[in-house]
């Protein structure tokens, strides 16, 4: 008996976790008391759910297939064990003479499961809380973390398009038990930012809804909760998010509460910052040219290669798989990358050349005084530069010491016609930078367009 109680002691020392304690637990039941089912369950007072230790959370007041949960806490509370539920026995598990939980197991020899039971569901019971503690701790630390770089976007960051999606991937990840969905106002329309389509017809009304409301407070309805975006009593827009299988409880409301005032925050500062840009000339991450920058200088110079009748070429260049890059190293790796690969391209043009940033890792290149041939060469030279730099992310992280990555990246090319207008020329060099990653990447293509 004493050797399997060490034997117990042994096996789920090194667990981490609740799915890997219960593993640990099941396993060794299984082997030593040949039993066909094992689980654990725990109580959370504060949340008034109760947890199966390998799974998620469920409430036993909202589910009647929880009613056995109920039952057997409230008999538990004066008797250490029951025999009676289908064949099986259950322990109770205690810490100071309360009860936080309960095992529950069948199949087995139930007196040799009791004795060994009466020593050793407190081993069990102190591992449990200990594991759960850690855990709720460790959520609570990634809170703050989650808090903090939402707050943090901000500094590299301005364009919705990319800052939404950012925190809309950044808040899924941190909530898995539910579906998350970011709207932003614009024109006095909720536009869904985050993720790529809603077809929810609830969540639509209710954000529909939002905006005929005077305060701006959040509301859960149906499992579906709608958390909005304010700054000083104006609508920016609505988290929404939908629970799948656990009611909403206290604790993630509040968490949900606090993200969108965090997230209210960054992008009011968003909004307001490219307001300001629109009036700025050049990126800050890059050094290039800002779109706006662009679109003036792409209306000059088409007009200048009208008069004079000289060659204009467009470059669109865009990075490879660059998501994975964020995804993987992080946003602030990200960051570092786009500003290698800018200043690598910038070193590898003329100075009357003209480099904007047209998007989020998208550059657009102006070539005056330049043909089709002579810009290939040029999106040729580029392309193996890129390919050749290595960027070093242990300055930004000491995780990642030593890594050494270097990205690729496509490019579009297209040579001015008297007959386009300044639009033509990024759509029909974006239509070959299209062909270029649908045709596999780190490469170049032509959009030898004829017509117009
Ligand atoms: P593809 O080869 O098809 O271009 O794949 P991709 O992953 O590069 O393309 P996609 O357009 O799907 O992803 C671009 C990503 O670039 C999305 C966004 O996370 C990231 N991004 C855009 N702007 C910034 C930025 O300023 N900083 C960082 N770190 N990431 C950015
Ligand atoms: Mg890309
Ligand atoms: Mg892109």
């Amino acid at each position: 008996m004493i050797n399997l109680i060490e034997k117990l002691a042994k096996s789920i020392d090194s667990a981490e976790n609740s799915k890997n304690l219960s593993g640990a637990l099941r396993d060794f039941f299984i082997k030593n008391f040949k039993v066909n089912r094992f689980d654990v369950f725990v109580i959370d007072k504060k949340r008034n759910t109760v947890k199966d230790l390998s799974k998620d959370w469920v409430n036993p007041n909202s589910d009647n297939k929880n009613e056995t949960f109920k039952s057997t806490l409230e008999n538990l509370k004066t008797t250490k064990y029951l025999t009676n539920y289908q064949d099986s026995l259950e322990y109770a598990l205690t810490k100071s003479g309360n009860i936080v939980g309960f095992i529950r197991i069948s199949g087995g020899n139930t007196d040799k499961l009791i004795d060994f039971l009466q020593t050793a569901s407190y081993i069990i019971s102190i591992k449990v809380q200990n594991i759960i503690l850690a855990e709720s701790m460790q959520k609570n630390i990634d809170f703050y973390e989650l808090m903090r770089n939402i707050a943090k976007i901000i500094e590299t960051q301005y364009e919705l398009n990319y800052v939404v999606p950012l925190i809309g991937e950044m808040i899924d990840k941190f909530m898995p038990d539910y579906l998350i969905y970011i709207f932003i106002k614009s024109n006095s329309k909720m536009e869904l930012l985050w993720p790529a389509n809603c077809k929810d017809p609830n969540i639509l009304a209710e954000v529909k809804a939002l905006q005929e409301k005077y305060d701006y407070s959040s509301v859960k309805k149906q499992g579906i909760g709608i958390f909005p975006l304010v700054n000083e009593n104006t609508l920016l827009g609505c988290i929404t998010a939908k629970s799948m299988g656990a009611e909403f409880n206290d604790t993630d409301v509040n968490y949900l509460e606090q993200l969108a005032k965090q997230s209210s925050s960054t992008i009011n500062r968003a909004i307001v910052y490219a307001e300001i840009l629109k009036h700025a000339t050049m990126d800050a991450l890059t050094g290039f040219y800002n779109r706006h920058q662009l679109e003036e200088r792409i209306k000059q110079e088409t007009s200048k290669a009208k008069r004079q009748k000289t060659p204009l070429c467009v470059i669109m260049t865009d990075i490879d798989f660059f998501k994975r890059v964020n995804d993987t190293y992080g946003h602030a790796a990200g960051d570092l990358v786009l500003k290698t690969v800018s200043k690598t391209i910038r070193s590898q043009l003329r100075e009357y050349d003209i480099a904007g940033r047209y998007g989020g890792e998208e550059f657009a290149l102006l070539l005056p005084n330049t043909r089709t041939e002579e810009a290939i060469m040029v999106a040729e030279r580029l392309r193996k530069a890129v390919e050749n730099k290595k960027v070093d992310f242990s300055k930004i992280n000491s995780e990642n010491t030593g890594a050494l990555i270097n990205v690729t990246i496509s490019s579009g090319i297209y040579e001015f016609k008297k007959t386009d207008t300044p639009g033509d020329l990024l759509k029909k060099a974006d239509k070959a930078l299209y062909e270029a990653k649908e045709s596999g990447r780190n490469k170049i293509v032509v959009n030898k367009d004829e017509q117009k």
